[in-house]
């Protein structure tokens, strides 16, 4: 288990948060009505079957290559398609994209092509230009993915794995968690699986050269964000040594949006 799936834990903790801080209120709503679209597909998914042998997958994962196969993720298209439409009405009811926008997206999830448009956002290459369309894929899409990765983790051990993408979907890391023992540990942006990592190095270009990597703590030392000074970018991350609960992704991600804005502050200035 990635101890990813959508758990009623993630949605009492959402609402715990918006009641605590009002100012995250309407994202938090946002993203509770995300979760109830994709909850009601996921209900539904079956366990896909991978006939990979598993020294077949081992040997993959020590030559640096991430396991999952496109074709092997058991999209029920039906579904995909009434998730984008779904996910699509919730964006567009929270005012996150206009009307055009939100017309465009609906056509893309009707379109014959779809499976087409998914496989070149799974690739990472560059899909039709339309605003929010990966986060959209994205959304209707990680049941899927989500599953698979967890068939594919009882299969074969992530221990090994050092890279700085994903070893399921070759995604980028979009949060991490630092552990008791101050190790740090990678989550996919995708699909939800947890990997170890560097605990100096910039996950997104490996710099490890401490004196350009700038570290900043939310005031109860809960969250932490690094900021990456060569590439730009930086990494927000749960400190397991100060957290009473484990991470949940859809929650921490909401939660740390004052982080964001205090990151965006010091780059600024
Ligand atoms: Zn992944
Ligand atoms: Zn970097």
């Amino acid at each position: 288990m990635s101890g990813s799936r959508l758990l009623p834990r993630d949605v009492l903790e959402l609402k715990a948060l918006g009641e605590r801080q009002p100012e995250l209120a309407s994202a938090v709503h946002l993203q509770l009505d995300l979760i109830e679209a994709v909850r009601r597909v996921q209900s539904r998914i079956t366990t896909p079957w991978i006939e990979t042998p598993a020294d077949t997958l081992a040997a993959r994962l020590s030559s640096g290559q991430p396991l999952l196969e496109f074709a092997q993720i058991a999209f029920d298209w039906n579904d995909v398609r009434l998730l984008i439409r779904q996910v699509t009405d919730v964006l567009r009811r929270h005012e996150v994209i206009d009307a055009p926008t939100a017309t465009a997206l609906h056509s893309v999830g009707r379109s014959p092509t779809l499976p087409d448009v998914m496989r070149a956002w799974f690739s990472r290459q560059a899909t039709i230009e339309i605003e929010m369309i990966d986060e959209v894929l994205s959304w209707a899409a990680r049941p899927y993915l989500q599953r698979t990765a967890e068939v594919l983790q009882q299969r074969v051990s992530l221990e090994q794995w050092t890279r700085n993408i994903c070893p399921i979907c070759a995604a980028e890391p979009e949060f991490s968690v630092i552990t008791v023992g101050g190790e740090r540990q990678l989550v996919c942006g995708r699909c939800h699986v947890r990997w170890a990592f560097n605990p100096i190095a910039c996950p997104y270009c490996s710099n490890d050269d401490r004196t350009s990597i700038k570290s900043m703590a939310t005031p109860d030392g809960l969250y932490r964000v690094m900021i990456c000074a060569p590439c730009g970018r930086y990494i927000k991350a749960l400190d397991g040594r100060k957290a009473s609960r484990p991470l949940l992704p859809y929650v921490d991600l909401i939660a740390t949006l004052p982080l964001d804005a205090a990151v965006m502050k010091t780059m600024k200035s």
